[in-house]
């Protein structure tokens, strides 16, 4: 595997690649990898791509109220975690490179980054889709692989793309989970024990969702229920909301495309879920 560190070297290491192989497939990720990005890049790897993961802590995406500096970091496990995966090459660039000091060019978006995490989250998505569009540009990826685990982010990574026609497929995998259901997250590793035996509450609590909506009970009773619950449970819940998957849209019924989507705090961390309406 191939660790690049500057523009130059990951050009020459991504020609290299298209010379040997028909595609290459990119896995954006921050670092500190788990078994979901791993799936990221096992799946980029199974599809015949050359397969290149970027690690970049993308200062853009973080509000000023949050804790950039608390980030979990872990280059070399990150590295060892890649090449075991198959994967070709790993780009770390440094804040400079993504973010030169004279640029003054970043994406707005509406549609699906409007509410939800861009309620909670100001500036969160600009910054996403300004660093994805700079990753996607830089190694000419074919495709690009995005954990449904970030469900809003990956509508709007799919819109983004569609907006500016840029040559590249979205390619959606599902979330990973604990054998608890607890999704994989970075953050999960700052809960305490309490905390993380209540974690899992949820995801049970989207299950349930599901489950009383495809019964055809009202979608607000179940949300207000659902919501009371994750209080009951310790959390302070931002949302708890049936959306409609690709725009993020409220929706007042269960439709096929529709989403059950979460956030809420446990202590100090931030815990984000989703399901879809065939899941429970
Ligand atoms: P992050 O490093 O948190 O920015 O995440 C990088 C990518 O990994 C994003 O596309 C996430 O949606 C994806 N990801 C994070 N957690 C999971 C998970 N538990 N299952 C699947 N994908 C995930």
């Amino acid at each position: 595997m191939i660790v690049a560190r500057t523009l130059p070297d990951l050009r020459a290491a991504c020609a290299a690649l298209r010379r040997t192989h028909e595609a290459i497939g990119l896995v954006p990720t921050m670092g500190a990898l788990h078994e979901g990005h791993r799936m990221l890049v096992r799946r980029s790897v199974a599809s015949g791509a050359a397969t290149v993961a970027s690690i970049f802590v993308n200062p853009l995406q973080f509000a000023a109220s949050e804790d950039l500096g608390r980030y979990p970091r872990d280059e070399a496990g990150d590295l060892a975690a890649l090449e075991a995966e198959g994967c070709a090459v790993a780009w770390l660039p440094d804040v400079a490179t993504m973010y030169p000091p004279d640029a003054v060019t970043t994406i707005s978006l509406e549609g699906p980054a409007l509410r939800w995490e861009g309620d909670a989250r100001p500036g969160h998505f600009r910054g996403v889709a300004t660093v994805c569009a700079k990753l996607f540009g830089q190694v000419g990826a074919d495709r690009a692989y995005f954990g449904e685990k970030d469900w809003q982010q990956l509508q709007v990574i799919r819109r983004m793309v569609a907006d500016l026609l840029l040559p590249l497929e979205i390619v959606p995998v599902e979330t990973v989970r604990e054998p608890d259901g607890l999704a994989l997250s970075s953050r999960n590793r700052f809960l305490s024990p309490e905390e993380r035996r209540r974690a899992p509450r949820l995801f049970a609590v989207l299950q349930d969702c599901v489950r009383g909506l495809t019964a055809g009970e009202d979608a607000e009773a179940l949300l207000t229920q659902g919501a009371a619950r994750l209080r009951a449970d310790g959390f302070t819940p931002d949302y708890l909301a049936l959306v409609d998957g690709p725009s993020l849209a409220p929706i007042a019924t269960a439709a096929p495309d529709a989403r059950l989507i979460a956030a809420g705090r446990l202590g100090t961390v931030r815990l984000l879920d989703n399901v879809g309406l065939s899941a429970a």
